[in-house]
């Protein structure tokens, strides 16, 4: 069992009120009171916030944080203890003590002597806002050594997620209650699979506003999106891969169509910085771990498509042949076993929405002339699936050697962007990450290029309906936006994954709700 713990940290106990109350109603199942956030403290200030908590009737967890492990207000150490002490006399469920505390030894005989006459639990904690510990297992076995009834917490800050794993091991091994996570973007995961790998709490806020540690989700957002409910042991768990990854829509798609299934699975963003050693390490991390950690599958975005060729080149099962031809793969399967394969669906989604709205085959893209902008990873995706069809594509870049390649490559003309201007091509893809949010006010396309009965079709997804769109559609030009792109290759990543797909509606419902 693992506890979704709200930490209430308010400045007195009449702000504390309103923040229990809230908790108590988004869900939370044990309240941790911060009472090193109360601006005056003594013992009867926190008998009467006790009172106050015990009235939503949810486990406490009394915490009196030391400044240098993170406390709010640096009161003195004699009264973080009494509060402590106090704590446990009144019963509360659960007191926090920093281990570094409760090593000397007046701290350890009163809190110790005050717990032998309480059915309270301690806590014992210990926190690196820098990083890892230098040893988290052998920490764990001191603090189990000092006080074997004792919870340890063990809190770091993940500063690349291939640090999580080191808490996942921990986890996985445990022989007693444990809390340990990671801080930081790239331990968010961490907080997630906590539930998964049985951590004692995970800690949440209850709006973002009230976050109380680096990287802390929001109660709702891990509900609602994480599906933290239905999280257990067994849980098959999914992810998006990328540099950056706050943005990304696909746990929001993902989520919600596991949801519609009632399926035991789990999507998640994984922030995985670096190039293709990080990527390489992040992979072994999760293939040596497979029997018990379940990740099945991956979708992969910026900028780490390529590596993700060249993973499976060299250590995974099979490579789709477009995907190798591509030299991008946007979707890994893993198999039983840790065997993972790539795939790209970024050409099928582009080719399928660009047809759809045009109302015709791919087959009758035959000799159409198409200008494709951008000669990155879609672009790549994008001019494959065209010459396949045997369109007649013209590739526009920024980097002249870099359109020239593409190219070459594809068997396709090629021209710098100053050229667009001179363009009449029956179709536009624009394939640069012009016109994104927050560039909203930017296009890949000079608006003098664009005429009637043209079809302009805009990659980028967010916004929804891009500067290009807008213009194009003023023209009277047909448009197809990037949402309709990324819901059917986010449909072919599905079918990948799981056999079957029948979940477009849930699909264009989340993404329009995400990006509208
Ligand atoms: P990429 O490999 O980094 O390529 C980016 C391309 O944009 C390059 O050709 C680059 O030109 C060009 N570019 C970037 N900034 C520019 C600027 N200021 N002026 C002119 N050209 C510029 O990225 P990618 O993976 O191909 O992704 C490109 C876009 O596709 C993304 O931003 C996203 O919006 C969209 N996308 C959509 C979907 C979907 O499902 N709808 C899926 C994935 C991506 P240089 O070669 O000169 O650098």
């Amino acid at each position: 069992m693992t506890y979704l713990a709200v930490p209430i940290a308010a400045k007195d106990v009449g702000v504390a009120s309103g923040q229990i109350n809230a908790a108590s109603r988004a869900g939370a199942e044990i309240l941790e009171l911060r009472t090193d956030y109360l601006e005056t403290l003594n013992t009867g200030i926190l008998k009467a916030y006790l009172g106050c908590a015990r009235s939503v009737e949810l486990p406490l967890i009394v915490t009196c944080r030391d400044v240098a492990e993170g406390g709010a207000n640096d009161h003195p150490g004699d009264l973080r203890i009494d509060i402590i002490v106090e704590a446990i006399k009144c019963q509360a469920d659960y007191v926090d003590c920093e281990y570094a505390n409760f090593l000397k030894p007046d701290v350890r005989k009163r809190v110790t002597e005050a717990l032998a006459e309480s059915k309270t639990r301690l806590i014992l904690s210990a926190h690196d806002f820098n990083g890892k510990f230098k040893d988290l297992t052998g920490l764990y076995d001191e603090i189990i050594e000092a006080c074997p009834q004792a919870i340890p917490k063990l809190i770091f800050t993940a500063t690349h997620i291939n640090d999580c794993f080191e808490a996942f091991d921990l986890l996985r091994n445990k022989k007693t209650d444990m809390i340990v996570f990671c801080m930081g973007e790239a331990g968010f995961v961490s907080r997630i699979l906590a539930k998964k790998l049985g951590s004692f709490v995970s800690f949440a806020s209850v709006d973002d506003e009230n976050a109380t540690a680096p990287g802390q989700i929001s109660v709702e957002e891990l509900k609602q999106r994480y599906r933290w409910d239905h999280i257990d042991a067994e849980t098959e768990v999914y992810g998006v891969i990328g540099s950056p990854i706050g943005h990304s829509v696909s746990p929001a798609v993902f989520n919600a169509c596991f949801d519609s299934e009632n399926l035991n699975k789990l999507y998640v963003p994984l922030l995985v910085e670096g190039e293709q050693e990080q990527f390489n390490e992040f992979m072994a991390n999760i293939v040596s771990r497979d029997d018990w950690l379940n990740f099945r599958g991956f979708s992969v975005t910026i900028p780490h498509k390529a590596h993700a060729v060249d993973y499976v080149e060299r250590a995974g099962d099979f490579l789709e042949t477009l995907a190798a031809d591509i030299g991008a793969v946007n979707t890994l399967k893993v198999g039983y076993g840790g065997l993972v394969s790539g795939y790209n669906t970024d050409c099928a989604g582009a080719m399928d929405a660009l047809v759809a709205e045009m109302g015709i085959s791919k087959h009758e893209l035959h000799k159409v002339s198409v200008a494709v902008i951008g000669a990155g990873g879609v672009s790549r995706a994008v001019v494959a699936g065209l010459t396949d069809v045997g369109a007649d594509v013209t590739v526009y870049n920024r980097t002249l050697e870099k359109a020239a390649s593409l190219a070459e490559e594809f068997k396709c003309k090629y021209a710098g962007l100053d050229k667009l201007r001179e363009m009449r091509a029956d179709v536009v893809v624009n394939c640069t990450s012009l016109g994104m949010s927050p560039n909203i006010n930017a296009s890949g396309l000079p608006e003098e290029s664009i005429c009637a009965g043209m079809t302009v079709f805009d990659t980028v997804y967010n916004p929804v309906e891009t500067l290009m769109l807008r213009q194009a559609k003023a023209k009277g030009a047909r448009v197809v936006n990037g949402a309709e792109m990324f819901i059917r290759q986010a449909q072919a990543q599905y079918k990948i994954y799981m056999g079957t797909v029948d979940n477009e509606n849930i699909m264009r419902k989340t993404v329009f709700g995400c990006l509208l």
